[in-house]
């Protein structure tokens, strides 16, 4: 049985620096594994990645632990029995320090105060969530980002214990398992009691700002994203480049955007709508220099807008018999097509226009839509031979 590793970042979450013996050095198919006598790296646990950092110049890209045996993913050897110098990436240690505490705030404060159980926590690279087992509101969960919050002012010193197994089964605290050893308790004085294993920083104050973001239904309760200090003020960073992007170009104030964009969307609504008929209303008047057809009525238009086209096909049919096929140039020999019959299938007719005009396309009933690879000539020269009947 190896010895398990002994954990530096328990001693302390702000050491970086720290030398060791390499116990065992193992060659795999893309790097080399170390397991040393101790260690500053947290290993990949409690839902967040593990440190990353160097063991003399070998790269630390990965950190696991099985039965207490903490493995260093490296991309050098290094020699068994030597010292090494370790060093950990402390901006990544620290990010995850800022939301892993946070995270204990706002799960205890939601099991303080709504006796909501925390079932699910994960530290991911863009943002943090939090599955809790319960269907807070969201002016629940704005209830207990206000507490999180007072809790950061409130600056309360962080308190980790190592209770007997005895000792913590008089203890009332959060735990996902069952823990039978080495029981590591931290504390956040009125706010959270919670076995964990994880560096934290020392006091609250420290996290910042927490702000919890959108939750969704998940696994009968709620996933609840949230970000803590750095991540916080990055992200509050990105939001105000945005709204100060969209008030510049709506000629708003900040604290305007709302009732401004509601209105300018309005209006956006209304113009739309007006656009609209006045396109109609001008197919409706080309469609009136439409001269009357036996067959299927083919039409060439310079308009693509698709309201146009549709509105100028659906008025050109009345004067033919079968129906009409707008088309509208896209290219060399290329056009788009709409074409609507009046009362007939489309789908019994649409084959032999497609294969005699080198066409793809589709549609159901009285009508269909696509492409033509074929000149103009080619179009009204099929057309004025091809007579559908149903
Ligand atoms: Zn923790």
């Amino acid at each position: 049985m190896p010895q398990k590793t002994v954990k530096l970042f328990d001693l302390d979450a702000y050491q970086t620096e720290f030398t060791a013996e390499v116990l065992s050095v193992e060659k795999t198919k893309d790097g080399y594994l170390a397991v040393l006598d101790r260690t500053l790296f947290f290993p990949e646990e409690a839902g967040q990645s593990s440190d990353t950092g160097y063991l003399d110049d070998a790269a630390v890209s990965r950190v696991t632990v099985k039965d207490g045996v903490i493995t260093h993913h490296i991309d050098k050897p290094l020699s068994p029995s030597k010292q090494v110098f370790g060093r950990i990436d402390f901006a990544k240690r620290y990010r995850n320090m800022q939301n892993h505490t946070g995270e204990h705030i706002v799960s205890g404060l939601f099991k303080k105060v709504f006796g909501f159980d925390n079932f699910g926590f994960h530290l991911g690279s863009a943002d943090v969530t939090i599955d809790i087992m319960g269907e807070p509101t969201r002016q629940d969960i704005l209830q207990i980002e206000a507490l999180a919050n007072q809790a950061i002012y409130d600056n309360i010193p962080i308190q980790i214990h190592y209770p007997t197994l005895e000792e913590a089964q008089g203890l009332s605290y959060r735990s996902k398992i069952e823990i039978k050893e080495d029981i590591r308790l931290v504390e956040i004085p009125q706010i959270d009691l919670c076995a964990c294993c994880a560096p934290h920083v020392r006091r609250t104050g420290e996290i910042g700002m927490i702000k919890l973001l959108d939750f969704i239904h998940y696994k009968g309760g709620v996933r609840i994203h949230m970000h803590c200090g750095r991540d916080a003020l990055h992200d509050y960073h990105k939001r105000y480049e945005a709204t100060s992007h969209i008030a510049q170009a709506l000629s708003l104030k900040q604290g305007e955007l709302i009732e401004g964009f509601d209105k300018f969307y309005q209006s956006y609504e209304e113009r739309g709508a007006a656009l609209y008929e006045w396109k109609c209303a001008l197919a409706r008047e080309k469609a009136k220099g439409v001269t009357q057809k036996v067959g299927i009525l083919p039409l060439f238009v310079e308009e693509s807008d698709p309201v146009f086209i549709k509105e100028f096909a659906l008025c050109a049919k009345e004067k033919s018999d079968c129906g009409v096929c707008v088309c509208s140039r896209k290219g060399s020999n290329q056009y788009s097509f709409i074409l609507i019959l009046n009362e007939l299938d489309v789908s019994k007719h649409l084959p032999t226009i497609l294969s005699a005009l080198s066409g793809k396309g589709g549609g159901r009933g009285t009508s269909a839509q696509g492409q033509f690879s074929a000149t103009e000539e080619e179009i009204i020269s099929f057309f004025s031979s091809f007579t559908p009947v149903n």
